[in-house]
């Protein structure tokens, strides 16, 4: 066995800059990598889905402009496409940045072997701190028949080469909403089967509805409150059974029905690492597991699951380290779905600012009232602030439009400048820009 000063499992978005920097400065650093280095957002997540939708939402605008009297005709070559979206996928710059700090990288999966003890690829190190930065992977419902069939996840979904003139999803959360409406967009007919009575069910309802009515537009077809029973595939067509009976055809099934922590193969009890009972790696404030010295970030903490989370856990976690002040929610949490219109969400939303006991009101400003989205007919949508009564302190934000993964911007920056509504309210924003309707949104808290 070997010693080193720090492991890392896992080269995901967390893993990679800490393994880097600790190097950087001297520290002798492993990182253990099973699949590609990069994770989930590099390799099968971020990456090839926003450059999939870049694609898919420009064929979705050329249909949409025959409304305005701009008639295009759109023709789609998807292997193109989809050659395209895979050109974005490129790790080269992960591993020249590993080599160059000294990072000893082992492409190999690793477990705990004792106490801060990892093994993996015929190697073994103990460490007097250990990172666990494994991700999530796709979780698969229990459907009888769906082990045999061809299905895809969104693992695999990148290497299709030609688009399914059927595809049926399974799961309506962001990236079946997504992954859905692009394909409908170059022209598949989508069906998403989803076992709430709404799709994107963790957030609020009003954005569903948005976004059913958009995808709706868009040619997907919903089956909601619906869960599949039994799949089969004859070697051409899936054939999905819903719970009422109903049976869907499709030529690809995509099975986008939740995530589960990549831990199965940790052996974590070996370091005394705790697990919750959803499998996610327990972390206190400091991202410090049940076993000192064995850190856990990003997804398989079971925060919520985005790279920029992920990332900050590096920042958090350098600072923890050198026993500076950082904890795991010190940041307001802003995310987006990249569906046509976005949606842009930060901070709590009313229900959940209330559950915390806070004294809190929101304000909403339909879409149709901001001179940008009327002026190009798109005003499926709407802004709506949430504040604390009293100290006027902005508390969240829900934004469902063109553009609002960027315009949430504004309001996470008031959120971490310590703002409030009456700063917001003060601003002159730019006509007819889309974030004029922001400081309008904030006077409606005047009446
Ligand atoms: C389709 C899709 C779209 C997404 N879109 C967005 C988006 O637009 N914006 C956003 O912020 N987030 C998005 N996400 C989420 C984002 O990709 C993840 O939240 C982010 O990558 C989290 O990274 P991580 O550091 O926790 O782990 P990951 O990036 O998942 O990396 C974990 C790594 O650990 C490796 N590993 C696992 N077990 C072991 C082991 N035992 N030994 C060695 N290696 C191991 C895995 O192979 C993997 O490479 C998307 C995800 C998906 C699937």
């Amino acid at each position: 066995m070997e010693k080193a000063d720090v492991i890392v499992i896992g080269s995901g978005q967390g893993g990679v800059p800490l393994a880097v920097n600790l190097a950087r400065e001297g520290k002798q650093a492993i990182l253990f990598e099973r699949r590609s280095l990069g994770g989930s957002c590099l390799n099968y997540g971020c990456y090839p889905s926003k450059a999939f939708l870049a694609a898919a939402h420009d064929a979705g605008v050329r249909r949409r402009a025959a409304g305005f009297g701009v008639d295009m005709r759109t023709e789609v070559n998807f292997q193109r496409l989809m050659e395209h979206v895979r050109s974005k996928i490129d790790s080269s710059y992960i591993k020249k940045a590993l080599a160059k700090a000294g990072v000893r990288t082992i492409m190999a999966e690793a477990s705990f072997t004792g106490e801060r003890t990892v093994a993996g690829g015929g190697q073994e190190f103990h460490a007097d701190t250990v990172v666990i930065n494994t991700g999530n992977g796709p979780w698969l419902p229990p459907i009888p028949g769906l082990d045999n069939t061809p299905y895809l996840t969104y693992i695999n979904f990148w290497e299709i080469n030609k688009l399914p003139p059927r595809i049926l999803i399974i799961g309506g959360g962001y990236i079946g909403v997504e992954l859905g409406q692009g394909l409908a967009e170059l022209g598949a007919q989508v069906h998403i089967i989803e076992k709430s009575d709404r799709i994107v069910a963790g957030e609020e309802p009003d954005l569903s509805e948005v976004l059913t009515k958009a995808l709706a537009g868009s040619g997907v077809v919903f089956h909601l409150g619906r869960q599949a029973k039994q799949v089969s595939h004859d070697g051409n067509v899936f054939k999905l059974t819903l719970d009422n009976d109903e049976i869907l055809e499709g030529e690809a099934l995509l099975v986008v029905a939740g995530q589960q922590a990549n831990t199965a193969a940790l052996d974590c009890a070996a370091s005394g690492v705790e697990l919750t009972e959803r499998g996610f790696v327990k972390v206190g404030d400091r991202l410090e597991s049940s076993c000192p010295g064995v850190y856990a970030i990003g997804d398989v903490t079971g925060q919520p699951a985005f790279t920029h989370v992920s990332w900050e856990d590096f920042r958090r976690l350098m600072s923890i380290l050198k026993g500076g002040g950082r904890r795991q929610m010190d940041r307001v949490l802003g995310y987006a779905f990249y569906t046509e219109p976005e949606a842009g969400r930060c901070g709590l939303t009313v229900e959940q600012a209330r559950k915390q006991g806070l004294n809190a009101r929101a304000v909403t400003l339909p879409l149709k009232r901001v001179a940008r989205a009327w002026l190009s007919d798109r005003t499926n949508g709407f802004y709506r602030l949430v504040v604390e009564n009293g100290s006027d302190r902005i508390l969240g934000a829900t934004l469902v439009g063109p553009r609002a993964s960027d315009l949430v911007h504004v309001v996470i920056d008031l959120m971490e400048a310590g703002a409030t509504w009456r700063d917001l309210e003060k601003s002159v924003h730019i006509h007819p820009a889309f974030a004029e309707g922001l400081p309008t949104l904030a006077r409606l808290l005047q009446s």
